[in-house]
């Protein structure tokens, strides 16, 4: 599983994150993907939910966003952010491109919510 090495590194932030916090609070996972990534977010938010379940991690949810990749056009010298799968310069269509692609996944923050645990409907 390609996206489990994305996960580990989830958890890895998210032990030393929350190792001064109590538990029971609930936590937002940013993390940014890149749209040339082999795992889509939907695999990885499946598979961070499984996975969570084995760690103390259920109060966690993870929220994916598009990380931006710089493509740079070889054939206007012209370069651009962008967050979608293309393969052509945006300006002159050229596909004589350069796509950054080491930069495929990161956290980007965690969210610990500072209000008191809501009342819940335990069972
Ligand atoms: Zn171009």
């Amino acid at each position: 599983m390609h996206e489990t090495r994305f996960i580990n590194e989830i958890f890895a932030v998210l032990n030393e994150k929350l190792a001064q916090e109590k538990a029971a609070r609930q936590v937002v996972v940013n993390v940014r993907l890149s749209p040339f990534s082999h795992v889509s977010a939907e695999t990885l938010q499946g598979s961070f939910k499984e996975l969570s379940k084995g760690e103390n991690f259920t109060n966690a949810c993870l929220k994916v966003l598009p990380l931006e990749v710089l493509l740079e056009c070889k054939e206007c010298g012209r370069s651009t952010r962008i967050a979608e799968r293309i393969f052509g310069c945006p300006f002159c269509n050229s596909a004589d491109v350069n796509i950054q692609m080491d930069m495929e996944f990161f956290v980007e923050s965690i969210e610990i919510e500072d209000k008191e645990r809501e009342a819940e409907n335990g069972d």
